[in-house]
């Protein structure tokens, strides 16, 4: 007998295929082909990722999905076909398609970028809705593709968007995951902490991609796994910047950039610390906050010790400080 579950799996099964044969065979298809091209996707990692499109009309999957037999009820619970006043329609039209994976590898919902560049009218990325195969906290974009590089490596990058991490990959970068859609949560952390207890974190260079890192900083520390932090020059995200450099270059940037936690966090801060004592002590303050997450007492005295010597400051007014925060949340 047929699950619940197993039906949505199969009809997302069924329409990631019909994304991927639009893509290639129907007739609209070379519009999402030139766009991939255009953002420097090659046809391996086209295949790869499986990576799709879904066509300009009203209920073209919908339509192909219900021909085939598949109930309109599981096209629904996947967020597929939306159902309006007696109408089915596509939630996905006109858009490249990006099949979401879980784990074992199988589409549990999908991404999906509009191809024009500046229509304010609808969004730039559209996702499948929650449902019983998708919870989107406990699942991470390319995952599936990463895990046996981030094992091999013992690493993790962390990106923001779907393409920065299908550039990498293409880069020859394979141990890379995205939280797409969301913002990282914990459930997503103890998924790559299942292969890896180090992540480097590949936010985007501007003030979004800022404050998504402090906020997953603290999160990983948090699990008690490793982070480290690279910035982008300001507008450049991985994939444009290893579009623009080219992989080599991208990778040395990469490792001469990786910053603890507590460098990047003075030096976010360091500008407005200059002479200034009150923000001085804001920056020692966010720093002990980060520090006071880290369930390990002998990873935090070591870094009770760096903060010490950067801010040149007495380490045990650092700890009494934690202790003070620490005394707060209980
Ligand atoms: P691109 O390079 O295709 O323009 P991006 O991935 O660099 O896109 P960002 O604006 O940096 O896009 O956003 C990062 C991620 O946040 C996206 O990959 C997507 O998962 C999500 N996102 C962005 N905009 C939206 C939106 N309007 N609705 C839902 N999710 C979005
Ligand atoms: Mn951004
Ligand atoms: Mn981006
Ligand atoms: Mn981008």
């Amino acid at each position: 007998e047929q699950s619940e579950r197993d039906s949505l799996f199969i009809v997302s099964d069924f329409a990631n295929k019909h994304f991927q044969h639009n893509l290639f065979n129907h007739e609209e298809g070379s519009i999402g082909q030139s766009y991939l091209k255009q953002r420097g996707m090659s046809a391996a990692t086209i295949k790869k990722f499986e990576l799709g499109y879904s066509v300009e009309a009203w209920s073209d999957l919908t339509d192909a999905a219900l021909r085939e037999g598949y109930k309109q009820h599981y096209l629904e619970a996947t967020g597929l076909t939306i159902v309006k006043e007696d109408k089915r329609y596509d939630r996905f039209r006109a858009r490249v398609m990006f099949p979401i994976h879980n784990v074992s590898g199988r589409v549990v919902g999908f991404g999906a970028r509009t191809l024009k560049s500046n229509d304010k009218k609808s969004p730039k990325y559209l996702n499948s809705p929650e449902s019983e195969i998708y919870h989107k906290s406990n699942v991470l974009y390319g995952l599936f593709q990463a895990k046996q590089a981030m094992r091999m490596q013992d690493m993790c990058f962390l990106v923001e968007g779907y393409l920065d991490v299908i550039s990498l990959h293409q880069g020859g970068i394979e141990n890379v995951v995205s939280s797409s859609g969301t913002s990282l949560t914990e459930g997503q952390i103890k998924l790559i902490a299942r292969y890896t207890h180090n992540i480097t974190v590949l936010y985007d260079g501007d003030a979004a991609g800022i404050k998504a890192s402090l906020r997953g900083i603290d999160l990983i520390l948090e699990q008690g796994l490793n982070v480290q932090v690279v910035t982008f020059p300001e507008g450049e995200d991985p994939d444009s910047y290893i579009q623009k450099v080219g992989d080599t270059a991208f990778k040395a940037y990469v490792k001469q950039n990786a910053q603890d936690f507590i460098s990047y966090k003075s030096s976010l801060f360091a500008e407005e610390a200059k002479g200034n004592p009150v923000k001085k002590a804001e920056a020692i303050r966010e720093i002990v906050t980060s520090i006071s997450k880290i369930p390990d007492s002998i990873k935090r005295s070591v870094f009770f010790q760096s903060t010490s010597l950067i801010f040149d400051i007495d380490e045990q007014v650092l700890i009494s400080e934690y202790n003070k925060m620490h005394l707060q949340e209980r």
